[in-house]
């Protein structure tokens, strides 16, 4: 197969270009599901795309998740297995009018994105661009993100499903492909049917430099402190008023400053103030809890409990409630259930000259979300980099090898 690896990189490649010429920028504050109607365009034109292949089962419907088997090639029984990918772009950058630059056989040293604007790709800051020299690269040019969260899984998965389909030598059960919208938004998979997906274990492929495999995402609760104090004419307040937003200041400059989303890292944990709304009278306080097992979580939890207490000592008269909701759990106690799913991905990795590098995801994945609900679905990296941002680059190189990482699991014994 390896001799194929300049004609997978081509196709790869096309259908890179085409998909993200295509904006499908999700939107967080939108009503509606999808987000954005015009995830429907990509949508729309994978299934005609699949249907073109010659899988007669493609389809989207009307919460935009494309889905389409691939029939088995072998009468042995095999698992069906799925991959994952999804439709939408960031919210933090225009992915309107993305033109593409292609950089063929780079050679090393900074990248620059956009001159007049000062968009540039710099080889200190991206240590991941040693390791391209040779390769092809894309860039956006400057004004837009590139896209390649996640329109690279989804070439990689519509690359390898092609190459299949002309390949019936290669054995291999029924393999699941869909497409998901509004990832960006955490919705990506609120609709989404496991069972008529049908597949026994699944894998998202969705960020994270080559050879970059995920198996463990955090386990995440949202906080609210809502704070209820006195509120009276300044001019008459003494010993009286009761001011929240000196509580909650109070309150802020005790969370654990070692456990700040700004100075952590790998599998530490952290307390995230993220929002703050208030007067004198009222305030409201969202936080983050994040955490790599469910009793980290607790003593997170625990702690808040703890500070939320102590302040409240010393201001007389507030009423302070804590409420901690459940956001999503560590895929990782569940995917230790079916070690086969990750053995076969490890494996299939190494076949395509790649070693994998298991990395904790400090964020969620839908994944994470379809393996709490029985599909096991561990991630797999694009060999995408800067994602959201208008540095945004990938490597058409490893397009491919996902490609051929993809062809490698699905092959049967
Ligand atoms: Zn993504």
């Amino acid at each position: 197969m390896t001799s194929d690896f300049n004609m997978i990189k081509q196709r790869a490649l096309e259908r890179f270009l085409r998909y993200v010429a295509i904006d499908t920028q999700a939107d967080e504050n939108s009503p509606t599901y999808p987000s954005t109607r015009k995830q429907f365009d990509l949508a729309d034109l994978l299934v005609e795309e699949l249907l073109r292949l010659g899988i007669s089962n493609a389809r989207v419907d009307e919460h935009c998740v494309v889905m389409a088997t691939l029939e088995a090639t072998v009468a042995t029984p095999q698992p069906v297995i799925g991959f994952l990918a999804h439709l939408d772009t960031a919210t933090e950058v225009s992915g309107a009018k993305v033109k593409p630059n292609i950089i063929e056989n780079y050679r090393g040293g900074d990248i620059v994105v956009n001159k007049e604007k000062g968009v540039v790709i710099s080889e200190a800051e991206n240590g991941e661009l040693a390791k391209c020299i040779g390769q092809t690269l894309v860039t956006a040019d400057g004004t837009t993100l590139l896209g390649s969260d996640d329109k690279a899984g989804i070439a990689a998965i519509m690359t390898a499903i092609g190459y299949l389909i002309e390949h019936p030598e290669i054995p291999h059960g029924k393999v699941a492909v869909a497409f998901t919208p509004d990832e960006e938004i955490s919705k990506g998979v609120e609709f989404f049917d496991i069972k008529e997906f049908g597949a026994d274990f699944a894998y998202t492929i969705d960020g994270g430099f080559t050879g970059e495999l995920n198996n463990e995402t955090f386990s995440a609760d949202a906080a609210v402190i809502e704070m209820k104090g006195r509120d009276m004419h300044p001019g008459t307040a003494k010993d009286r008023m009761v001011n929240t937003l000196r509580v909650m200041a109070e309150l802020i400059v005790r969370l654990p400053k070692n456990m700040a989303p700004e100075t952590t890292q790998g599998h530490e944990p952290y307390i995230h103030p993220q929002t703050l709304d208030g007067h004198v009278g009222v305030s409201r306080l969202k936080l983050l809890l994040r955490d790599f097992s469910d009793e980290g979580l607790a003593f997170e939890r625990q702690k808040l409990e703890r500070i939320v207490e102590e302040t409240g000592r010393l201001f007389p008269g507030v009423v302070s409630t804590l409420t901690v909701t459940p956001t999503y759990r560590n895929m990782l106690p569940e995917l230790r259930k079916h070690p086969e799913v990750t053995a076969r991905l490890e494996e299939a990795v190494r076949k395509a000259g790649i070693v994998p590098d298991w990395q904790p995801i400090r964020g969620g994945t839908d994944g994470a979300v379809l393996t709490a609900r029985g599909l096991p679905t561990p991630n797999i990296f694009t060999g995408g980099c800067n994602s959201h941002s208008l540095t945004e680059w990938q490597s058409v190189d490893a397009l491919a090898t996902i490609a051929e990482v993809i062809i490698h699991i699905v092959r049967g014994v």
